[in-house]
């Protein structure tokens, strides 16, 4: 069975197709800067080098005209006809209290999906481009959509509503939705899978630390509580974003003369390691900096770890102890500077790390030495496969 994972941003579209039999992935890629200067489809067939062309696209169903060409071109595609494929996975980052789960995608889906708009105007009308531009070339093979918010409306009132006046709960839907769904439940399925844990009872922190950073508290695959919030700009220290502010702030910035917008881009674009180490969002550079011993990039760093250690204290107690940590995303994978850092201080759960299992580049492993009680690992996330897997569930 073959699936295709499409993401569809507001000027690019990353695919992945997989052969499900295997799990193994065919081809990937992505289309960039459409409808702009210059579009450039950058693509990978497994066991080839990744080309690049650039190429005349001016909207979402052109980019699809152009991935349908490759998949099934004789010298470089995937498959024969594109009648082979017989699912199409979607990545849809908002789906408000509506969608608990992935969906079959009918009208009264994309209709949920265009009222969701609202909650995520930025990504939700691309989302539907992009499924829509599918139907065009695809037409009666069934979509799936698969949402980042869907696996945390387990959540509870206690962990999901904020303590302001009920009416905005009801009237405008603010409340926590929580991001990075997919990466969350899949890292929790398949750390469970490697460290032997019953996926049913364990109780297990899952750090998601890249560019954007959420944590969530899960228990027997359910989310008691999770990082971000009503948008992605809660919670963790990110790359430019600033997660958890007092939301005073937000109003002293106005009444002193900075306009919505202006906020908008120092919480968005200027905040974070960004903001305060005035050298990079990159962690990175960040790393650099510090071994030269850059204060401002140490602060930076130390603000990063000291944001985490404290969501990861209540979320270690709302879960009433845990089982594991795992770490996923661009950090959580790569940087054992900040696994030690954060390791090194849960010797009160019983975690003690390993050193040389942390510094190694590797792919699923354990990194708290033998015995500890919480036990660590590091677990790349693979949401695309994720949406695979949730699509040919629902077909
Ligand atoms: P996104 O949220 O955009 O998907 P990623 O998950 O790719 O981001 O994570 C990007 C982050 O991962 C960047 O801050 C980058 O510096 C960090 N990163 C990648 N490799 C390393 C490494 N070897 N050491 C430290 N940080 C790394």
């Amino acid at each position: 069975m073959k699936v295709l994972v499409i993401n569809a941003g507001s000027s690019s579209l990353k695919f992945t197709m997989f052969s499900m039999s295997k799990q193994s992935v065919l081809c990937k890629g992505l289309i960039e800067r459409i409808g702009l200067k210059s579009p450039r489809f950058v693509y990978h067939r497994q066991g080839d080098s990744p080309t690049e062309e650039l190429l005349n696209i001016v909207n979402h169903n052109g980019a699809m005209q152009a991935l349908c060409h490759k998949l099934i071109d004789p010298e470089h595609g995937v498959i024969k006809s594109l009648s082979e494929v017989e699912a199409i996975g979607h990545r849809v980052v908002h789906g408000g209290e509506r969608f608990t789960k992935a969906v079959k995608i009918d009208q009264t889906v994309k209709d949920g999906i265009r009222q969701c708009a609202a909650l995520a105007p930025l990504h939700n009308p691309p989302n539907l481009e992009g499924i829509e531009a599918c139907e065009n070339f695809f037409p009666g093979v069934p979509g799936v959509a698969v949402f980042d918010t869907a696996f945390h409306q387990s959540m509870q009132p206690e962990a999901y509503l904020y303590a302001l006046p009920r009416d905005l709960y009801k009237k405008l839907s603010i409340r926590k939705y929580g991001f990075h769904g997919t990466s969350h439940k899949y890292v929790y399925y398949e750390g469970c899978r490697f460290l032997g844990l019953d996926p049913k009872k364990a109780r297990v922190l899952v750090c998601h630390l890249g560019n954007g950073s959420s944590i969530a508290a899960i228990e027997g695959g359910k989310v008691l509580d999770t990082s971000m919030g009503m948008t992605p700009l809660m919670g963790l220290v990110m790359g430019t974003r600033c997660g958890a502010v007092d939301a005073g702030v937000v109003l002293h910035l106005i009444k002193n003369g900075y306009t919505v917008d202006e906020v908008d881009v120092i919480l968005n674009k200027k905040s974070g390691l960004q903001g305060v180490s005035g050298i990079s969002s990159d962690m990175r550079d960040i790393e650099a900096a510090c071994l030269s011993g850059n204060s401002d990039a140490q602060e930076a760093f130390d603000l990063f770890i000291h944001r985490l250690l404290v969501y990861i204290g209540g979320y270690y107690l709302l879960l009433g102890g845990a089982e594991a940590i795992l770490f996923t995303g661009g950090i959580g994978e790569n940087s054992h500077a900040t696994r030690k850092a954060l390791i090194d201080a849960l010797a009160v759960y019983g975690c003690e790390l390993d050193e040389e299992a942390n510094k190694k580049r590797q792919v699923n492993a354990i990194i708290s030495k033998p015995g500890s009680k919480l036990v660590a690992a590091i677990i790349p996330t693979n949401e695309e496969l994720m949406i695979a897997q949730e699509a040919m569930e629902l077909i």
